[in-house]
């Protein structure tokens, strides 16, 4: 195995990105970074704080201030098996997910002063270790050299079924067609803002998952790092 490497996922919103990279991680024994989460921890901050209102208008100013005062960790919940996203210390991995934070975490992540602060914080994390990082723009823009670089989609009804599936196994009362405009917005939002959108790099490799397991995506992956001699 190459000493240190790092693999970008990037790609449409509720493809499984995470999931498939949370796996990737535990496999190789290497470091996962879910930069969707540290967006959707500025978002909740900024709804806390009055900053945005649910649906409205961003007080970008006051959000750009009070930046240095966002402090935004992971910490493994042996428990879960997984690492959580902390916001100044508080275990907010949950709340991140609710739909309030997913209805404006665009909104948020389209400024590009709180981009240029997540994807620092993002290259120092990966600091001398190997990662496996997912989002939008990390074959792009925050490793533009990643040793591997994918990006995923499915259909935007195959994505808001499985986002709907895994809400509702937390008990969420979720609608189906307030999910599947919201994937749909996040995309066109995502792809559109001038700030690094959301775009596959000239080197990814696509991996449609529509009609596949997550099984067959781990060993389609697996079988890239192979290629790429990065790992046995
Ligand atoms: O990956 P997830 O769906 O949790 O990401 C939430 C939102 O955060 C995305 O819709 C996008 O607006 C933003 N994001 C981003 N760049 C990243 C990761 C996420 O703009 N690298």
């Amino acid at each position: 195995m190459k000493d240190n490497f790092v693999i970008a996922i990037d790609g449409h919103s509720s493809c499984g990105k995470s999931t498939v990279a949370k796996d990737l991680a535990k496999h190789l024994g290497i470091a996962y970074i879910d930069t969707g989460a540290m967006y959707r921890s500025v978002t909740l901050y900024a709804l806390r704080h009055g900053m945005l209102a649910d649906g409205g208008r961003l007080d970008e100013k006051r959000l750009l201030d009070s930046l240095n005062d966002i402090n935004i960790t992971f910490c493994f919940n042996p428990d879960e098996k997984k690492n959580e996203a902390y916001l100044n210390g508080e275990n907010v991995e949950n709340e991140i997910r609710t739909m309030p934070v997913s209805r404006n975490v665009s909104v948020v992540s389209a400024v590009a002063d709180v981009r240029k602060a997540m994807v620092l914080q993002q290259q120092h994390m990966a600091d001398s270790r190997s990662v496996v990082l997912d989002g939008r723009d990390i074959g792009t823009v925050v490793f533009p050299n990643a040793d591997l670089k994918i990006f995923m989609t499915a259909s935007a009804e195959i994505r808001a079924r499985r986002r709907f599936d895994e809400l509702k196994a937390k008990g969420d009362n979720v609608d189906y067609d307030e999910i599947l405009r919201n994937v749909r917005q996040r995309d066109e939002m995502d792809t559109n803002r001038a700030e690094s959108p959301l775009r596959m790099a000239d080197d990814a490799l696509l991996l449609d998952n529509g009609n596949m397991t997550m099984q067959q995506q781990f060993d389609w992956i697996m079988n890239a790092l192979r290629q790429r001699g990065l790992v046995e």
